[in-house]
């Protein structure tokens, strides 16, 4: 078993932390909020005071964080891991795009400290039963140590040892995941508004050759019984698509479908608020089509 630093609880992290010690691992967590890292505490991890302090008391690292800034801020900032006396190696499991991975990793090496990409996908439900897809970029030997510890989260993939492969994975998937959530709120809208029942339509779809990850997880769960819950917010689905924007400009591949769905977030992002969750999309759609997209009954 080994000594784990753990650092953002969030609604990834924290289960993500607590699968860790329920297989026997100790965990040294950090988060800026009190209150989740006190939560954690008291299933039996250990406290530290800054990300420094963990990188100062385990040779793994392994963090879930909002955004790429944050992430630097993490890795290379004045209270960051790169000063850490202990830390070996840092399991990057945030959505940051290639770039910041490809400039954290090696600001980390130039200090002897080895990144292994490792973002995620699968949502809240896939970090609480440990199904998520895990997709890694770092050098194979890296990649066998830790695959033990990885395989409590989810599937492993090993994408390549090329740095920030994984992001650019990982943004890939994203940006079908919104694509396939606009594109459903909209086809659902045109039924809705012609007198179809929404539930009906998804029974439908899911029967039929339209489904599709939002057809079969988000609208059953968080849009037809309208809890909006699904546990990722808005302001981070767009970040993602910001960031899949970057690494296809980076391949110089000129993307058509992007722009709309980006500017569909945009508007959700600008009316439902940063911290809506991101099936408020569907929320938008009906504004803008005066329908609703709820169960009927
Ligand atoms: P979240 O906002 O729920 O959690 C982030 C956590 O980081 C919070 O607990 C926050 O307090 C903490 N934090 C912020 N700044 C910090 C700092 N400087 N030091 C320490 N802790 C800090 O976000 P989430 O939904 O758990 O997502 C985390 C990452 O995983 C993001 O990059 C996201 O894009 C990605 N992701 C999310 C999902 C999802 O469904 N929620 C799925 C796959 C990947």
């Amino acid at each position: 078993m080994m000594d784990i630093g753990f650092i953002g609880l969030g609604n990834m992290g924290f289960p993500m932390a607590r699968r860790l010690m329920n297989a026997g691992h100790h965990v040294v967590a950090y988060d800026t909020r009190p209150e989740v890292l006190a939560q954690l505490v008291a299933l039996g991890a250990a406290a530290a005071v800054s990300p420094l302090d963990v990188a100062s008391k385990v040779e793994t690292v392994m963090s879930s964080l909002p955004t790429p800034a944050i992430v630097r801020a993490v890795a290379l900032g004045p209270d960051g891991l790169l000063n850490g006396t202990k830390i070996k190696r840092f399991i990057e499991m945030s959505t940051t795009g290639s770039q910041t991975a490809i400039e954290v990793g090696q600001a980390l090496r130039e200090r002897g400290i080895q990144m292994i990409d490792s973002p995620v996908s699968g949502g809240v439900n896939g970090a609480v039963n440990g199904t998520l897809a895990v997709m890694v970029s770092a050098p194979q030997q890296d990649f066998d140590l830790l695959k033990p510890v990885l395989d409590i989260i989810g599937k492993v993939f090993f994408v390549g040892e090329k740095p920030g492969l994984a992001q650019t994975m990982k943004l890939v998937n994203n940006y079908l995941s919104a694509t396939a959530l606009a594109v459903t709120s909209e086809a659902m809208s045109v039924g809705a508004k012609a007198g179809l029942d929404p539930a009906l339509m998804i029974s439908v779809i899911n029967a039929g050759s339209g489904r599709n990850s939002a057809s079969q997880d988000k609208f059953p769960k968080s849009i037809l019984p309208g809890t909006f819950d699904f546990g990722f917010t808005t302001a981070l689905m767009f970040k993602d698509l910001l960031l899949f924007k970057q690494e296809a400009d980076y391949m110089h591949v000129p993307t058509t479908i992007a722009p709309e769905v980006h500017a569909l977030w945009q508007a959700t992002h600008d009316h439902e608020g940063a911290d809506s969750d991101f099936t408020a999309v569907a929320k938008e759609v009906e504004r803008r089509v005066g329908i609703s997209l709820r169960a009927k009954s």
